[in-house]
C-alpha cells in the first residue's frame, strides 16, 4: 500500500441527475441503487487508474490485464456488516449518500474488492457517522461529502486509506513476504485482515520480489571470491553490487508493483536480505549498502 495523493478533480460523469433517485432508493434499502456504469464509468477507471497507476490501491498488484479493475467505494455504500475485532458485529445502511463521491472512491483489484465487500470497522463504533450531514442530503459531490470533510472528522477508520493515511506509519513487509503492523497498529492490523493482504500469492509475490535481489547479490559473492582465477577485482564487485542496490531504488517508484517491498528493503535491509546472505560477507555487503545510500 503506497500513500497517493488524489489532486485532479473528478470525471463529470459523477455529477448525475439520476443522483438523488439513486440514493433515494438506496438509502431505504439494504442494496445499492447506484449505477456500477456511473460510478464505474470508464472516465472514472482511467483517472482512478492515472492515480494508482493501474495497481489496486490496496494490495498493490498490477490489475491488467489479468483482471478487470474495480471501483472500489471505500466507505461502503448499501450495507454495513463486520465482526471486526470480534464482537463489534452491527448492522448499518451504509454510507448512502456517498455513491458517486470521488473522494470515496478508489481502484482495486477483484480480489481485495470481494474481501473487503462492506468491511468498514472504526476505533470506536460510537462515533460512526449513519446520516448524509443535513444541508446537503440530497446533491452529489457536495463539500461536506469529500473524505476530509467536517463531517467524517469525528469517525476514525481502522481500514487505511491511501489518500488520508501515509501506510509506511502502519504498516511494513518482514522477512517472510508478510505484511505486519508497526508498533502494532490497529490500522495496519485491520487493513490486513479487511483485505486478506497476506493470503499466499500476496506474500509469495512479495518475497519474491526480494528473493530476486538476494539471488543476485549472492552471484556476486560467488563470482567475487571464485578460485579459478576468473574472480571480479573488489572494484568490480563493488559496482556490481551498486547496479544490484539501484534496482532496489528502482522497486520504490510509485509505478512499480509491490512498492512498499522496495521501501521496506531500503528501510530494513539489515533484517529482509541480509540473513540470507553468508554470515562472512555480511558486514561487507551492508559496508557497500551503506555507501551506496549516501552517494546516491
Ligand atoms: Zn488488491
Amino acid at each position: 500500500m503506497t500513500y497517493r495523493e488524489k489532486t485532479m478533480p473528478g470525471p463529470t460523469i459523477l455529477i448525475d441527475d439520476a443522483f438523488e433517485v439513486e440514493l433515494m432508493r438506496t438509502m431505504f434499502s439494504s442494496t445499492s441503487y447506484y449505477d456500477s456504469q456511473h460510478y464505474g464509468h470508464d472516465d472514472v477507471r482511467v483517472a482512478l487508474d492515472k492515480i494508482y497507476h493501474g495497481k489496486c490501491a490496496y494490495c498493490e498488484t498490477r490489475i491488467e490485464p489479468v483482471a478487470t479493475p474495480q471501483v472500489d467505494h471505500y466507505r461502503p455504500v448499501n450495507t454495513y456488516t463486520g465482526e471486526y475485532p470480534p464482537g463489534q458485529r452491527q448492522n448499518h445502511r451504509g454510507y448512502y449518500w456517498l455513491g458517486y463521491e470521488w473522494t470515496n472512491l478508489v481502484l482495486s483489484c477483484p480480489a481485495c474488492n470481494g474481501t473487503k465487500s462492506s468491511k468498514f470497522h472504526l476505533s470506536n463504533p460510537a462515533n460512526r457517522v449513519t446520516e448524509a450531514p443535513a444541508l446537503v442530503a440530497y446533491l452529489p459531490n457536495y463539500p461536506e461529502h469529500l473524505a476530509s470533510s467536517a463531517s467524517f472528522s469525528v469517525e476514525d477508520p481502522l481500514l487505511i486509506n491511501p489518500e488520508r493515511k501515509n501506510p509506511d506509519i502502519h504498516l511494513a513487509v518482514n522477512y517472510y513476504g508478510l505484511l505486519e503492523p508497526i508498533n502494532d497498529s490497529p490500522y495496519g492490523q485491520a487493513t490486513i485482515d479487511i483485505c486478506d493482504l497476506n493470503w499466499d500469492k500476496l506474500y509469495e509475490n512479495r518475497l519474491a520480489v526480494m528473493s530476486k535481489i538476494i539471488d543476485e547479490i549472492n552471484t556476486q559473492l560467488y563470482k567475487r571470491y571464485r578460485r579459478d582465477g576468473l574472480a571480479l577485482t573488489e572494484g568490480q564487485f563493488k559496482e556490481s553490487l551498486f547496479t544490484i542496490f539501484k534496482k532496489i531504488l528502482e522497486r520504490t517508484t510509485v509505478t512499480k508493483q509491490y512498492n512498499m517491498v522496495g521501501r521496506c528493503m531500503i528501510a530494513k535491509f539489515e533484517d529482509l536480505i541480509l540473513p540470507d546472505i553468508e554470515d562472512l560477507y555480511q558486514r561487507k555487503v551492508m559496508k557497500y549498502f551503506i555507501e551506496f545510500l549516501q552517494t546516491r
